[in-house]
């Protein structure tokens, strides 16, 4: 028997329909790419939005078309998202952080017919442009002033959606209809389209409205500095209008005292953002006396909240974190580290653990934990594995059916994560499967260590790859990018790691660097570090080959930024030796031998899942 309720699909657009309707004066305020604040309202931005609608229909963009954005958050970019999803067209938003090769490949492979870009992207457009034969329109996002010459044919959307009526209907279509497009970053192979519906993207945004979630209300002023480009702006787009909040868009200055200036200035409560823009704000806060006046509550997440980050918003500026897990392929949020009634009656201190764990999963996610053979493992905190999660607003294949079947016989998406589940179902990330190190057939968590290690009051970053050993296959090095004008030792930093992490997890080598590579979506990139060490012999390594010939032959660790171009904000700095690295080398390697015992494998390890 069926349910005898309203069919009301589940489509984005009844989003600004709801907050054009209840909530049509809430400001939405944008620090635009031309410079000045911009402050307008939901009813404005709905307004405009069918504007977008109805000019994408008189340059010939039909339902199911693919209509790309270049964009950073501003309200313009939120008009274009919902202007084409609207009309059941694809929004596909491209990561300007990508190679240019890269960007090339995803819009050929999405075949986009329309690219909305900032100005801050002309000249990257300008010069794939001929790569790109598809793409029959370019639209940036301002107005004919300040158009320029740099993108032959485009056009000025300012101009545009003024000539075009707001008079359109949108929606009207099956809930399933596709309306997103993300691409993961391709750390492996060809990036791959992750293809979101109506559906769940709504039902996503219902879940992260929980209060449990993202928890965002009408009262809230939110300040989405984690990017639309990556991952939606894990949905805040979407969220924010739901529930009323007035919204803040930072556009394309993401440092902290940009950052600042804007939670100052509009009374902002609630913000969102990967831990390196943090740690950012924390120092120029710090370096600055600034303060916090209105913020109450950050999500931190794309990578592990560091430890020292979640004090320092406590302690320093009485902000609460809460840590969030997710990927491209859950939409993005998949769980988040809220107490659950035992917790929240621990103490601080205990409960602050709790908070640098992933947290646990929402209605809407479901999450298992299995070994190499799919046998699933216990929920006890320490056994880690493979972490597979299902769900309506989880990826049940990339687009063009990239990459084939890439769910398992029940349904679950391998996330490619290793984790553990402890008793109060709170998920703790230990690696990326291809990043653990293996050693001595055992393994060891990379992210672990390296948090552990980024607590330390003298380090900016750190970072720990694995590094060819003769003996144990793979042994930690910990890379370490100092606070300015600082400078320690190795053996500051083995004491740091002593007594908080097995010891033979203790790296055999640290390595200061001048800069730590970040990826395209600000996540260390490990690859890079990886190829850039290929030639790197540990210490211990050279010494059970015996020693001295392949020492001198080992270069000093040096690694490299990605080649950027100049769109970006500086943080690609290629690397070099920093001085205290460019130690006599065979003096630094004399020391290390002295300081590390050859590493041991735990006695009550049964299995490459279990750490002791
Ligand atoms: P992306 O699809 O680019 O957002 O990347 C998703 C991946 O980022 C996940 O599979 C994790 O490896 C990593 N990630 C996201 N959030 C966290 C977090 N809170 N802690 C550790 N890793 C994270």
């Amino acid at each position: 028997m069926q349910g005898l309720m309203q069919d009301w699909p589940l489509t984005v657009d009844k989003i600004l329909d709801h907050a054009k309707a209840w909530h049509g004066g809430r400001e939405v305020v944008s620090r635009s790419v031309e410079g000045p604040i911009v402050r307008t309202t939901y009813a404005a931005i709905h307004e405009r939005a069918k504007r977008v609608s109805n000019a994408l229909k008189a340059l010939g963009v039909a339902p199911g078309d693919r209509v790309a954005t270049l964009a950073w958050n501003t309200g313009r970019h939120i008009e274009a998202w919902y202007g084409i999803m609207g009309i059941g067209a694809v929004c596909h938003t491209l990561n300007p952080r990508l190679f240019a090769e890269q960007l090339v490949y995803i819009i050929n492979h999405a075949d986009d017919r329309v690219i909305f870009t900032d100005l801050t992207f002309l000249p990257i457009l300008a010069a794939i442009r001929d790569q790109i034969p598809g793409v029959k329109h370019f639209v940036v996002l301002s107005d004919e002033a300040h158009l320029g010459d740099q993108l032959p044919g485009a056009l000025a959307y300012e101009t545009l959606i003024e000539q075009a009526s707001a008079d359109v209907a949108w929606g009207g279509f099956d809930e399933n209809t596709a309306a997103g497009l993300c691409y993961t970053s391709g750390t492996t192979g060809n990036p791959k389209g992750v293809l979101y519906s109506h559906r769940s993207n709504f039902l996503h945004t219902l879940v992260t409205m929980g209060g449990d979630v993202l928890g965002i209300r009408a009262t809230d002023t939110v300040l989405p500095v984690v990017p639309m480009f990556h991952a939606n702006a894990w949905g805040l787009a979407f969220s924010a209008p739901a529930v009323g909040a007035k919204l803040v868009m930072p556009g394309q200055k993401l440092d902290g005292a940009s950052v600042h200036e804007l939670l100052e200035t509009e009374g902002v409560t609630f913000s969102a953002a990967v831990p390196t823009v943090w740690q950012m704000l924390l120092q120029h806060l710090r370096a600055t006396k600034g303060q916090l006046t209105t913020l109450k509550r950050v999500v931190i997440g794309g990578s592990a909240v560091p430890e020292s980050i979640v004090r320092g918003f406590r302690d320093e500026f009485g902000v609460d974190v809460t840590h969030a897990w997710g990927m491209t392929e859950t939409s993005p949020l998949g769980t988040q580290a809220t107490p659950n009634a035992a917790i929240a009656a621990m103490d601080d201190e205990t409960q602050l653990q709790f908070k640098l764990k992933q947290g646990r999963a929402p209605l809407g996610i479901e999450l298992k934990l299995v070994d190499d053979a799919e046998k699933d493992l216990p929920h006890d905190g320490s056994t880690f594995g493979r972490l597979k999660v299902a769900g309506p607003f989880v990826v049940g294949q990339y687009f063009k059916s990239e990459g084939g079947n890439i769910l398992d016989d029940a349904g679950f998406f391998d996330t490619g994560d290793v984790a553990t589940l402890d008793e109060h179902g709170f998920m703790q990330i230990t690696d990326r499967a291809k990043d653990v190190i293996k050693s001595g057939g055992e393994w060891i968590s990379s992210i672990e260590i390296e948090n552990i290690a980024a607590g330390h009051p003298k380090a900016e970053l750190a970072a720990v790859i694995g590094v060819a050993h003769p003996k144990w296959d793979e042994r930690p090095l910990l890379l370490v990018k100092l606070k300015a004008g600082e400078t320690s030792t190795k053996e500051e930093f083995l004491q740091f790691l002593e007594g908080k992490i097995a010891k033979w997890w203790t790296p055999d080598d640290v390595a200061f660097v001048e800069d730590i590579p970040l990826g395209a979506t600000g996540k260390i990139d490990k690859k890079l570090i990886r190829d850039r060490m290929k030639d790197y012999v540990l210490p211990t390594a050279a010494a059970s080959v015996g020693g001295a010939v392949a020492l001198a032959a080992s270069p000093e660790p040096k690694i490299y930024a990605p080649e950027h171009s100049d769109h970006d904000d500086g943080a690609w700095l290629e690397w070099t030796p920093s001085p205290h690295q460019t130690l006599d080398r065979t003096q630094s390697q004399v020391q290390s031998g002295a300081k590390l015992q050859s590493p041991e494998a735990p006695a009550d390890a049964v299995g490459p899942f279990r750490r002791s």
